[in-house]
């Protein structure tokens, strides 16, 4: 449902919880972060309100500058703690926040099965992270890259937001039939579902279109065609309205 996520110079946590705020007036059942620290990536998920991720978040108090989080409305498996997002690959280092339906996700878990990866979710996210980390078994060589492939096999509706603890700093989003923006502030690049949540930071946004990526880190935001051609141009889009 609410995508929101942060990398720059200042610790992500409490952007992300205030983002994830700005975003709840769409209706959400769940909530949660990860937050890349000390060489992993940190996963928080919880049933209910962002003000109680912020109440144990708060007990953590992460320092990490680099993060994504989510609110979820159920579509495939019950609002539980488990099926909160962010959700993982096996090996926890690859995190992924989803808006959508994958609607190929049964098929592709079975064959993900097949290849040995366990589920821990009834989402149809989880085919995700799942479908990153195979790409990158099978030599894809980053994960910008990686992200590409595991969408070459995804049907449905998307924008998707995923850090991994391999490429600490980097935010891959992209989308396709689900909002994604992107913009830039002084103290870092933001990724959102929707422009309120980053629209103290800055007011010059990118929004994004169909199966284009984008590739955010504390210097600057690259943007990538389907293809994974670097767009030189993107259309900025100037916000004016308060
Ligand atoms: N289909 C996903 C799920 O049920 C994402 C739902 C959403 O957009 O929040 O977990």
């Amino acid at each position: 449902c609410g995508i929101v996520g942060f990398t720059g110079t200042r610790p992500a946590q409490g952007i992300l919880i205030e983002g994830l705020s700005r975003l709840e007036y769409r209706g959400y059942d769940s909530a949660g972060v990860a937050i890349y620290q000390d060489g992993k990536l940190e996963v928080v998920h919880r049933k209910g309100k962002v003000s109680s991720l912020a109440h144990t978040l708060g007990h953590f108090d992460f320092e990490g500058t680099c993060g994504i989080g989510h609110t979820r409305w159920a579509t495939h498996g019950r609002p539980s703690e488990a099926n909160a997002h962010p959700h993982t690959s096996c090996d926890g280092r690859i995190a992924v926040v989803h808006n959508g339906i994958i609607e190929n996700f049964a098929d592709l878990r079975e064959e993900l099965q097949a290849a040995g990866h366990s589920f821990t979710s009834d989402t149809d996210t989880e085919v995700v992270p799942h479908l990153i980390e195979q790409a990158l078994r099978d030599g894809a060589p980053d994960l910008l890259s990686a992200v590409r492939s595991a969408c070459e096999r995804l049907v449905g509706a998307y924008a998707l937001a995923v850090v991994s603890a391999d490429e600490p700093g980097t935010i891959v989003a992209t989308r396709k039939d689900s909002p994604l923006v992107v913009g830039q502030g002084a103290e870092g690049a933001y990724v959102a579902s929707d422009i309120i949540a980053m629209i103290d930071a800055t007011r010059d946004v990118v929004v994004m279109n169909d199966g284009e990526l984008a590739k955010l880190t504390p210097e600057g935001v690259t943007y990538y065609t389907a293809a994974g051609q670097v767009i030189e141009d993107p259309r900025v889009t100037h916000v004016d309205w308060n």
